[in-house]
């Protein structure tokens, strides 16, 4: 059965495992399970397969994967765990750390060559930090691009990518990047730029959407296609009101179908719902010190902890002392023409030179340069304030260059973030002071402070551009310090941004085989949970980028392959 919303259709009423949410956890659970032989439902809350994925960077952070080793790096299983634990300094690792890590390179190979999931290498990006069993590649895989028309009629199920990180809808990739920074500057990229519009519009006057998927959403695209090539029966629009439990088991769950409960039966039920970004009462609960009275997540809206809930309820356990509670990232908020809001993370431009950012006392507080989470926990530990949040600022130069959050680069006037305020302009910097309200002198001290480390190439502050990672996120053209660069010319720009995140890292505590277990460290027969739907194997640490979708991916993977052998276990006795 192709793809079918709740409303028109229903699902039967028993499945040997129902996935619960969309995204790469959920697709690479119920591909592996199909792939065992199981039968397989997957109960989407939204209209639209692929979650939070489907608008992320697509990146995976998979150590030792085979890309790697084909390309020549020389890594180790005890190089990536030292590394793991560098950034854990003397916290002890989960032991799901191991089963990640010799369970990656498989995923990848088994995908590659059975499945429409394809993987490009990142061999030029680092680990997000300098530390003991660090590498500067070889460890993140992105999904392949993928021609939107091989998902036929279904492509209208697929969610499209989040429309403030595209050009009027198309996506660009982390490859091409660079080309579009250039277009302006160098005729190979502005060809390339052309060729790309070209195509696009073409498919928006064919399909009136990108053909051409990349990044995120072509992890899902990929996926989603492979599960409907295997027959899992996905359904869209459903609104789960309940597990079912018997005797201490789960064994199916309860929805709503056209204003009717509806009970689907099952041996297993997989939690892949995203985690709990969007639920204040969870955030209260466990991140309140973070997450402040507004809570700013860039995940999808539907990822509120419903299932989580439901979960606790049943006796599951949660990971609360985690080193954080979720992946931090500054978000700022941009208003549309049509009056919705959006939560716009920024992942990007921080480390452009000519770009830094103050906080409200119109003072530095971190290298803008690190990893999103990173800057926002710079931000959290140099501020008392419970909603802190800081301003990113840039020069004309900077602002055309690399734009300021989704306020694109030239040639594009940004009309609409100008009058929504969502961007702020000012031809000195006294008036753009005035107009964020931070205290001038301070603000003129930091900027003339910037300038002048921008001259020698040294950020005496904060060390910005001098790590591996710091580099990547700069502009190699640009002298003597990649990351550093003066901000005098006007006029200037000012985009704010809030404490937000890319999703939660405190989930449901699971065991190697993904089943989620309760205060006793047992099992809760019948229930198993992945992806952000899980506490995570960092225990809230942040060593790369692609640290959520490696392991979604790989222990999704796992999951099928552990229910097959429960299901076997238990018709064997
Ligand atoms: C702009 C951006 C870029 C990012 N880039 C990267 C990156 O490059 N690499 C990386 O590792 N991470 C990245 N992330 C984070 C990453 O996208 C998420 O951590 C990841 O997608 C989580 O996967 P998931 O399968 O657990 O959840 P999701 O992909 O969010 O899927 C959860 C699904 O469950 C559904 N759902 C929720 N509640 C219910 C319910 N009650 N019933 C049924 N369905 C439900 C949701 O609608 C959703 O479809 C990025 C995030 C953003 C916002």
């Amino acid at each position: 059965m192709p793809v079918a919303s709740i409303i028109d259709t229903s699902p039967k009423s028993h499945y040997d495992v129902i996935v619960i949410g969309s995204g790469a956890a959920a697709l690479s659970t119920a591909l592996s399970a199909v792939q065992q032989g199981l039968s397989v439902a997957v109960l989407e809350k939204s209209s639209h397969i692929g979650g939070t994925t489907a608008w992320s960077g697509g990146w995976m952070w998979l150590p030792l994967n085979p890309y790697a080793k084909e390309a020549g790096f020389q890594d180790s299983k005890e190089n990536a765990k030292r590394y793991i634990q560098s950034v854990a300094g003397g916290r002890e690792l989960d032991p799901r750390v191991d089963t990640f890590l010799d369970a990656a390179p498989e995923m990848v190979e088994h995908y590659r060559s059975t499945t429409e999931v394809d993987f490009i290498s990142g061999d030029k990006v680092p680990d997000m930090q300098d530390l003991p069993g660090s590498v500067k590649g070889g460890r993140s895989l992105c999904a392949a691009p993928f021609d939107g028309r091989t998902l036929g009629r279904e492509i209208r199920f697929l969610r499209k990518p989040l429309d403030l990180t595209t050009v009027w809808g198309m996506s660009i990739g982390s490859f091409e990047l660079r080309q579009f920074y250039d277009a302006l500057r160098k005729p190979s990229a502005l060809l390339h730029v052309c060729k790309r519009f070209t195509a696009h519009f073409k498919d928006l006057a064919l399909h009136r959407r990108s053909m051409y998927l990349q990044n995120g959403n072509v992890l899902a695209a990929s996926l989603f296609k492979s599960n409907l090539n295997l027959g899992v029966d996905l359904f869209t629009d459903v609104q789960i009101n309940d597990l079912i439990c018997e005797n201490g088991s789960v064994t199916g769950v309860c929805i709503k179908s056209n204003d009717a409960d509806f009970v689907i039966n099952s041996n297993a039920v997989v939690s892949a719902a995203g985690g709990f970004p969007h639920s204040k009462a969870l955030l209260d609960q466990f991140a309140a010190h973070r997450a402040g009275a507004k809570h700013f997540s860039a995940a999808v809206p539907e990822n509120i902890g419903d299932i989580i809930q439901m979960a606790l309820k049943q006796g599951a356990a949660i990971s609360a002392d985690y080193a954080e509670a979720a992946a931090w990232a500054p978000c700022s908020v941009y208003t549309r023409i049509d009056g919705t809001t959006c939560n716009y993370p920024h992942l990007l431009e921080r480390g452009k030179p000519g770009i830094l950012a103050i906080g409200q006392d119109g003072r530095r507080f971190t290298n803008e340069a690190n990893c999103y989470h990173q800057f926002q926990k710079g931000l959290f530990d140099s501020h008392s304030s419970e909603q802190p949040y800081s301003w990113l600022i840039a020069d004309r130069k900077a602002y055309r260059r690399w734009g300021l959050g989704c306020a694109k680069p030239a040639p594009f006037l940004n009309i609409q973030a100008l009058k929504s305020g969502y961007l702020i302009k000012a031809q000195s910097l006294q008036v753009l002071a005035d107009k964020i309200a931070v205290p001038f002198e301070a603000f003129q001290e930091t900027i003339s402070r910037f300038n002048q480390f921008a001259k020698t190439g040294e950020d005496l502050d904060f060390r910005r551009g001098e790590s591996t990672y710091n580099k990547g996120a700069g502009d190699f053209e640009h002298q003597p310090n990649p990351s550093l660069g003066e901000i005098k010319k006007a006029p200037f720009y000012a985009v704010k941004l809030n404490s937000g995140s890319l999703g939660t890292f405190i989930g449901l505590k699971t065991n190697h085989e993904c089943q989620v277990i309760n205060a006793a460290e047992e099992p809760i027969p019948g229930l198993y949970a992945v992806g952000n739907e899980a506490a995570s194997i960092f225990r809230g640490d942040y060593p790369s980028g692609g640290i959520t979708l490696g392991p979604a991916m790989t222990f999704g993977y796992l999951c099928g392959k552990a229910i097959a052998k429960h299901l076997n276990n238990e018709s064997d006795q």
